[in-house]
């Protein structure tokens, strides 16, 4: 063997392929990575193979598909205001954790600081590392997970390169408020503080919420790389297409980096979601759609020993098990999976230091039947 330094010596394999390969090698039902366990559009579908037999079968332009980047201007500047030119400021990305991963590598050099909230979507940390940057977390609590901007106050000095937000958030399924963006604001007011904001649950918001896109805000929008993903609202996590949004001097060291790490994403697919987001409803739709099954899926937990948390956005439940056993919850999810037949994601694994709250997180983009089949067993727990 050729000795090889690690470059992230203290790195393992996701979270996500390893519960979702215990959930199958046990047959579980698997609420542990975020997908659909049903099929997305037909008409999508439909859609791809036109665009395969136009003979949509080549390289996309570097950027993406043009016609998609329109579509996605078109839809930002009606919900958020935001006037984003398609020709220099929107890419598209093999999914939002390439756009992250880029968009981290394009601006972080050594030494460099990146404050996160932790529990952290697991790939912000690493992308930072890897850059030489350094990664100062914010532990966040439950029930609520909010951000205490005194305490990010602090952690701000000279090295302060980025702040990263997700919101709707994963995996708390917690949201900004107006609060967080006024004073998110007057922090980075005169700072070089650049904001990567992880918006890829943008759509899927709750109870009349709003989704605080850092595009509603012009002082942040300029400061911002906003990541989105078509995977999770139209239910085809597998065709890993996402897309980033930034203004252009931002976007051109972006595109610098997405140019030799991908080229460029799947043709035909690009073709079909310009398509596809031509019908409003196909977006503006999914929040009362996942309403639904939150609502169904925290009413018969409600019969377990388990205690929700709040969940205001994207499609996770997660719920505290402190009234059942004091076990890790890395042990305890592992438990619930062989001994209950349900996988889940135990939180502290977004969470650098280890800490333990007792909390799981669940999926419920799934089918209403496999809820119920769910949640009949998580209530014998
Ligand atoms: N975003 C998905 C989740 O939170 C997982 C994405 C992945 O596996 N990389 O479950």
């Amino acid at each position: 063997m050729i000795p090889v330094v690690s470059k992230l010596p203290q790195t393992g394999t996701t979270i996500f392929t390893v519960m979702s390969a215990l959930a199958s090698e046990l047959g579980a039902i698997n609420l542990s990575q975020g997908f659909a366990d049903y099929d997305c559009s037909p008409e999508l579908i439909a859609l791809v193979n036109k665009a395969m037999k136009e003979g949509h079968n080549q390289y996309a332009p570097m950027a993406g598909v043009m016609a998609l980047r329109e579509r996605i201007a078109e839809k930002t500047e009606k919900l958020y205001g935001a006037v984003y030119n398609p020709e220099t400021e929107i890419t598209i990305t093999a999914g939002g954790t390439q756009a992250i991963f880029t968009a981290i590598s394009a601006v972080i050099h050594p030494n460099d600081e990146v404050i996160i909230f932790e529990p952290a979507f697991d790939c912000y940390a690493p992308a930072i590392k890897l850059m030489g940057g350094v990664v100062k977390s914010l532990a966040l609590e439950p029930p609520n997970y909010r951000i205490a901007w005194d305490m990010v106050k602090r952690l701000i000095n000279q090295k302060t390169k980025m702040i990263i937000l997700n919101s709707p958030h994963n995996p708390t399924a917690t949201i900004l408020h107006k609060e967080d963006i006024d004073e998110l604001s007057a922090l980075v007011k005169n700072q070089d503080i650049l904001i990567l904001s992880d918006e890829v649950y943008e759509h899927l918001i709750y109870d009349g919420e709003t989704h605080h896109s850092m595009a509603r805000y012009p002082d942040l929008q300029q400061r911002s790389f906003i990541v989105a993903s078509f995977g999770k609202p139209f239910h085809a996590t597998g065709w890993k297409v996402g897309y980033c949004m930034a203004p252009a001097y931002l976007m051109n060291e972006f595109r610098k980096i997405h140019q030799f790490l991908v080229f460029a994403v799947n043709t035909p697919i690009q073709y079909a979601i310009a398509e596809h987001l031509k019908n409003e409803e196909n977006y503006l739709g999914l929040a009362e759609f996942f309403r639904e099954k939150r609502d169904h899926f925290r009413k018969g937990l409600e019969q377990s020993r388990f205690k929700l948390l709040p969940c205001s956005g994207s499609y996770f439940q997660s719920v505290s098990y402190r009234a059942i056993t004091d076990e890790k919850d890395a042990d305890f999810s592992i438990r619930v999976a062989k001994e209950f037949g349900v996988a889940s994601i135990p939180v502290s694994a977004f969470y650098s230091k280890g800490i333990d709250h007792h909390v799981l997180r669940f999926c419920f983009a799934k089918r209403q039947e496999t809820l119920d089949k769910a949640v009949d067993r998580l209530i014998r727990v």
